[in-house]
């Protein structure tokens, strides 16, 4: 297998608002496997190392390592602390696992059916009327990001909200970990009496205060909680389980949660209730994440809508290129 590897910045539209600060480009790295026979394949590496991944420099590091020609059984000896690049060189293997993370011949990538797809609202007030565009692309399941506001006002944009919304729109709330034990609660009530379906609360509380909070609130209230950013690397989604099994739904990124097919017969075994999510990837992990997430489905898994709906956070055309044609633009 010859390996070829080239890096990408992706500017953001906005910088994104995160714990560290702000967020201006995303940067990762694509890989480019060809084997004897000509056939081609891609695979990328996007970390995110305030999730607990390695750093894009140790990523690439470990590429600077790999010899150009190299067997592909190569890819099991990746350490765990390089879940990204497990990720990454994954995709050679999980063309045939999954049956086509490669698809290069296609001249475009299917854009994704809004149906399946969770589209994210503008935060604070904005969502009273912001949901309306996304509702008539298509899109019934949507994600408003909460804990930015206190309480009291941001419930009362919410009841506004829900009062407006058509019955059958499902709405995500993401807190990123800044509620208060008592917001949170508060939130989980009010999220009870609403209107329309309320599919969880994620990750209420920040990863070192929930799991002593979860067993608090344990039978008071019908809306799930969702966990993220405690399950961010397989490690952590192992240890989580153990804790509190099949009590939440679970966020998982793919493409920083190491070999997928690890994750997947993880996800099978323990019937996990599970959300596939973006770690803001191209449309390159994406496709792969995505297979991934049907292969589930068509063994059993419960669908979700997919968090990958962030294409309109960047200014860029490459939601609409084929894997060969964005290569060749790096
Ligand atoms: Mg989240």
């Amino acid at each position: 297998m010859r390996l070829d590897v080239r890096p990408y910045r992706r500017p953001f539209r906005q910088p994104l608002r995160t714990a560290h600060g702000p967020w201006e480009v995303r940067e990762g790295l694509i890989l480019r496997f060809e084997d004897e026979s000509g056939q081609v394949c891609f695979g990328e590496i996007a970390p995110l190392p305030w999730f607990g991944t390695e750093t894009l420099e140790q990523a690439r590091a470990f590429c600077d390592r790999v010899p150009r020609h190299f067997s592909p059984e190569q890819i099991n000896a990746i350490p765990d602390s390089l879940p990204a690049c497990q990720f990454g060189f994954g995709a050679v293997r999980d063309r045939v696992a999954f049956s086509s993370a490669c698809q290069l011949k296609q001249p475009s990538p299917q854009p994704p059916d809004p149906l399946n797809m969770c589209a994210l609202l503008p935060t604070g007030a904005a969502v009273i009327e912001g949901w309306q565009g996304l509702w008539q692309a298509g899109h019934r399941t949507f994600k408003w990001k909460i804990g930015v506001a206190p309480v009291e006002p941001e419930l009362a944009i919410f009841q506004q909200l829900v009062a407006a919304a058509p019955s059958d729109l499902r709405l995500r709330l993401d807190a990123n970990g800044g509620l208060t034990a008592e917001g949170a609660a508060a939130w989980l009530a009010e999220c009870d009496r609403a209107p329309l379906t309320i599919e969880f609360l994620e990750q209420p509380l920040p990863p070192d205060r929930i799991l002593d909070w979860l067993p608090q609130v344990q039978g008071q209230f019908r809306t799930a909680i969702a966990l993220d950013e405690s399950v961010a690397t397989f490690r952590q989604l192992q240890q989580v389980y153990e804790r509190v099994g099949n009590r939440v739904v679970y966020v998982v990124k793919p493409a920083i949660a190491g070999c997928s097919q690890r994750l997947a017969d993880f996800c099978l075994q323990h019937r996990l209730d599970v959300v596939f999510s973006s770690a803001l990837e191209t449309p390159i992990g994406r496709n792969q994440a995505m297979q991934l997430a049907q292969t589930l489905w068509t063994q059993g898994m419960a669908k979700r809508a997919l968090g990958f709906g962030i294409g309109h956070w960047f200014a860029d055309d490459w939601q609409t290129l084929s894997a060969t044609a964005l290569w060749e633009q790096l």
